[in-house]
């Protein structure tokens, strides 16, 4: 279904509404915009998780028990990445939608990563998008060189509001949450897997170096499109 704020019944932001809200958010705590994102467009809201860690997880059932937590099983992902999803789901009894993609090429992630991407992954985000007036994600600043303008809240290409509540947050914040909430994480992070995707596309890195320079190492990629 596309995205009717009319017939789903919430409220409608301009451009420029969304650019003000996005100035308020910055001197907002997380657990404030999410709060805000639930009560203008829950139970049309979603969160999608790539399970590196739980935090924004953690945050966001502490605001709504039954926010929709989407992740997109690509067929491609580590096993400990599996097990996670498995950890964090039985450990906050999770409202989850897991998207499974249909049997694929093995190697079109060899020849053709960004097809592959395209098809595997930002196809299923829009299938589980589908009928949604808004989407939050864990997006932060800090990740990578292309990251760091990103917004708290903007429109994205579909025409939902796409919220990333922890954009702000630098890697310190975010081992701060986890240890005092004794949030659960990905333990291939342990491992220098700093940012977690698919298993044939994802490398360690070393200290200190771009989080996400792990991903698609060697190829003329940063971005799986998920964000755009
Ligand atoms: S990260 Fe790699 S395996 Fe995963 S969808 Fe993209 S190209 Fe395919």
């Amino acid at each position: 279904m596309a995205f009717d704020p009319v017939a789903l019944d919430v409220p409608t932001f301009s451009d420029d509404e969304l650019a003000d809200l996005n100035r308020e958010f910055e001197g907002l705590p997380a657990s404030k915009v999410i709060q805000w994102a639930v009560d203008c467009f829950a139970p049309y809201l979603c969160m999608t998780a790539s399970m590196t860690d739980a935090v924004l997880i953690d945050l966001a059932v502490k605001v709504d028990p039954a926010i929709e937590v989407v992740f997109i099983d690509t067929g491609y992902h580590f096993p400990e990445t599996l097990q996670t999803v498995e950890d964090v789901r039985r450990r906050y009894g999770l409202n989850m939608r897991i998207m499974t993609v249909a049997h694929h090429a093995e190697e079109l992630w060899e020849v053709d990563p960004e097809n592959c991407c395209s098809a595997v992954k930002v196809g299923q985000l829009d299938r589980a998008l589908a009928g949604k007036a808004a989407w939050m994600s864990g997006l932060r600043r800090v990740e990578a060189a292309g990251r760091e303008s990103a917004p708290i809240v903007v429109r994205d290409l579909r025409g939902l509001v796409k919220v990333n509540p922890i954009a702000t947050w630098t890697d310190d914040d975010v081992a701060g949450y986890i240890a005092d909430h004794d949030v659960p994480q990905n333990p291939l992070v342990q491992q220098g897997y700093l940012s977690i995707g698919c298993e044939p596309c994802t490398k360690p890195v070393k200290p200190g170096d771009d989080p996400r320079s792990g991903r698609w190492a060697g190829r003329d990629r940063t971005e799986c499109g998920l964000h755009v």
